[in-house]
């Protein structure tokens, strides 16, 4: 098939650049995390191999790289689970790249992986070309094992653990990425510290788990989405306004941000980045990195195995195919009115309480995917993590402000941990957190390190 399909968008119609996630093994993993609905989305693609032809490989390069006007390129590789392409498909990759970038284009490889192929090929295959790992983790080893878990029902934190030492020996940056589930939602301080003290990372994000569901298919769906011999199964959608057990309560997502912003602006401003916190802090800049909290979306769309194009990562479901590239150029689909009405339906549906709420400047009505509850009003389509979200904005408001005058006076946000030690040696040790855990301060965020 010919690679030769040119844009019919000019420049002016369409975005500079934007983010696609390649899902290049479909929703192919070699693990059964039992929170993780993509793994039912291969019933899109019945008696198909999910792998990424070259074809279709050199076609996706060759489009993401013309149909950037940015400096900047990345190449965003995701699952299913990526490895399971094996090395040698991503150094012909590379090799597209270099055969297709305009003089002058950057290209940056970003590679999200449940970590437990990696060894030192693959290592030392990233450190090579600067790959940033995001590597999923959910905690110390009981809350991680509590979900993430192999093919036969086994935890996978040893073997994470490994390939985090291979990434590691070859100095690879990486990211960790921790799903806040029923599981861990109650601890997210150990969590953090977790990471922090055990893992070295630098980088956290936060992403919470909401599988939803209709009565009828409540109980599948808390069986889990991976095939079952003989068993029901479902393709997740996202429909119905109950949630699995696995499922994270609102206020229990809202403690979790808060246990682990109290430790943060502490002791980690400047140290440690996690995006929840940082793309807060943006927002009182009106600078919106994160999708979910932005005024508008539309601009993560995720291209399948076979080249298939969809609004988004989370809405690979039939309703919002937009096209494939071998028929349309990825511009031309991501251009598209369909798309831009998608990214501005996530505005123009907010609720009342949303329109009225006075940190919709930083929540925005969070992602219409999680908007499936009722307002206190009782108007439909409110998010289901409002009260958490709420909670947790509220909560860092005062010190989101304080550190955005620091920026605004070209003085360092980390500052802010000196005010915090003046204020808390001021006020002494005696009395409740100021977290709001209801617990004295001393065996709450005055405890001493683990
Ligand atoms: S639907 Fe949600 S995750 Fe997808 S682009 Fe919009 S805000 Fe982002
Ligand atoms: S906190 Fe709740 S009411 Fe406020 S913008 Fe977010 S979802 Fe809407």
């Amino acid at each position: 098939m010919s690679l030769e399909i040119k844009p019919s968008v000019g420049p002016a119609e369409a975005p500079p650049g934007f983010h696609m996630l390649s899902k290049p093994t479909g929703a192919a993993c070699n693990l059964d995390c039992k929170y993780c609905f993509f793994l039912s989305k291969d019933a899109l693609y019945p008696n198909d191999r999910l792998r990424m032809s070259d074809d279709v490989l050199e076609r996706y390069i060759k489009q993401l790289l013309e149909s950037h006007q940015t400096p900047t390129v990345t190449v965003a590789w995701q699952g299913g689970e990526p490895t399971l392409m094996g090395v040698d498909f991503y150094r012909r990759s590379i090799e597209y790249v270099r055969k297709h970038r305009r003089p002058g284009q950057q290209v940056e490889y970003t590679f999200q992986t449940n970590g437990v192929l990696i060894d030192d090929e693959w290592a030392a295959f990233f450190k090579q070309h600067d790959v940033l790992i995001g590597l999923s983790v959910d905690g110390p080893r009981p809350l991680h094992d509590a979900y993430r878990v192999t093919k036969g029902g086994q935890g996978t934190f040893d073997q994470v653990m490994r390939g985090l030492d291979h990434l590691r020996r070859h100095d690879v940056r990486f990211n960790i990425l921790c799903t806040v589930n029923a599981a861990n939602g109650d601890h997210g301080r150990d969590v953090y510290r977790f990471f922090r003290n055990e893992l070295h990372a630098e980088w956290m994000q936060f992403i919470p788990i909401i599988e939803r569901a209709t009565p009828d298919t409540l109980p599948i769906a808390n069986l889990g989405w991976s095939v079952r011999p003989g068993g029901q199964r479902l393709l997740y959608t996202q429909s119905g306004s109950l949630v699995t057990d696995r499922s994270v309560r609102p206020e229990q997502y809202g403690r979790f941000l808060i246990d682990i912003f109290e430790e943060w602006i502490r002791k980690d401003v400047g140290r440690v980045y996690v995006q929840m916190f940082d793309v807060t802090l943006e927002a009182y800049f009106g600078s919106y990195k994160l999708c979910i909290h932005a005024p508008t979306c539309g601009y993560g769309p995720a291209i399948e195995h076979n080249g298939d194009v969809y609004s988004c990562d989370h809405y690979v479901e039939p309703g919002y195919r937009l096209g494939n590239i071998a028929e349309t150029h990825m511009l031309d689909l991501v251009a598209s009115p369909t798309q831009r009405q998608f990214g501005l339906d996530k505005q123009a549906t907010l609720t009342k309480q949303c329109l009225e709420c006075d940190v919709r400047f930083l929540c925005n009505g969070g992602c219409p995917k999680d908007r499936f509850a009722s307002s206190r009003d009782g108007e439909p389509g409110h998010n289901y993590l409002c009260s958490g979200l709420k909670a947790f904005f509220d909560h860092v408001n005062p010190a989101m402000q304080t550190m955005a005058r620091l920026i605004k006076s070209n003085r360092a946000p980390a500052e802010i941990m000196e005010m915090y030690a003046a204020k808390e040696h001021a006020r002494g040790s005696d009395g409740f957190c100021y977290c709001g855990s209801g617990k004295m301060f001393t065996r709450c965020h005055g405890v001493a390190q683990a």
